[in-house]
């Protein structure tokens, strides 16, 4: 894996997938309830199309061929039901990953999602994307239109600059990810942009939706907490960013 920057997201994502695909099976590391979201049943997945700074799983979307181990989506989907029946959970997530790097990646997720969503009509899955790929293939956020799929798309940036340097993907690919939430509105998906407010001034946050609104999306932005691990804060520091 090539980890120097700014890099092509794209080719990132390609040679991601490569290595935590194998046939229709991906690469997890564990699986869990978690308390985010009133209480969610959660899979740690692995690889990512970006390196973000502030990312708690940087390792192993640095190398992501070093970690987990392969499961169907029959196999991650039965773990995460069996989390939610233990732990009275009806709400479902992949994180510390992003799902959707390409296309046998998103019919991975897909699978996993309609094994969920079908099991109960209390279900919710909560699709937690950078949003890349989703704005890069418009044909992929069509197959989304499913019943209680709702997509929290995490911006990264309010600007070119802000975006590469958080993410290590070339500046001119910040308005992707706004394209995929665009995409997701204009389809009838409950879509929602997400930024860690940590990083930016009250200012800054303010005219980033004001940029929101005025690319089309119409969705309110939520606002995340940065988790100020020592290696996150250093991180963050080598790529120039001081909190
Ligand atoms: S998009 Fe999310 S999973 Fe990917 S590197 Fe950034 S913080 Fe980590």
């Amino acid at each position: 894996m090539n980890n120097t920057w700014p890099f092509n997201p794209l080719l990132r994502s390609q040679q991601t997938e490569h290595l935590v695909m194998k046939g229709d099976k991906r690469r997890y590391i564990k699986f869990r309830g978690a308390p985010y979201y009133g209480g969610i049943a959660t899979a740690d997945a692995v690889g990512c199309s970006f390196l973000c700074a502030y990312c708690w799983s940087y390792n192993r979307n640095e190398n992501p061929e070093r970690f987990g181990k392969f499961y169907s989506a029959k196999e991650a989907a039965g773990i995460l039901l069996e989390i939610a029946r233990r732990r009275s959970f009806t709400q479902f997530r992949i994180t510390g990953s992003e799902p959707v790097l390409g296309e046998n990646s998103f019919n991975h997720l897909l699978k996993v999602i309609e094994i969920i969503l079908d099991d109960s009509p209390r279900h919710t899955f909560i699709l937690e994307t950078n949003g890349f790929i989703l704005g890069h293939k418009e044909d992929l956020v069509k197959r989304l239109k499913l019943p209680r799929l709702l997509v929290r798309v995490a911006v990264k940036g309010i600007d070119p600059e802000s975006f590469e340097k958080i993410t290590g993907a070339g500046k001119e690919y910040f308005k992707v990810p706004l394209l995929a939430i665009k995409n997701l509105e204009r389809m009838g998906i409950q879509a929602w942009p997400a930024l860690m407010e940590d990083l930016f001034s009250e200012d800054q946050v303010e005219d980033f939706i004001r940029t929101l609104k005025d690319y089309g999306i119409s969705s309110d932005l939520e606002l995340e907490r940065l988790e100020r691990y020592p290696f996150v804060l250093n991180n963050l520091r080598r790529r120039g960013i001081y909190l």
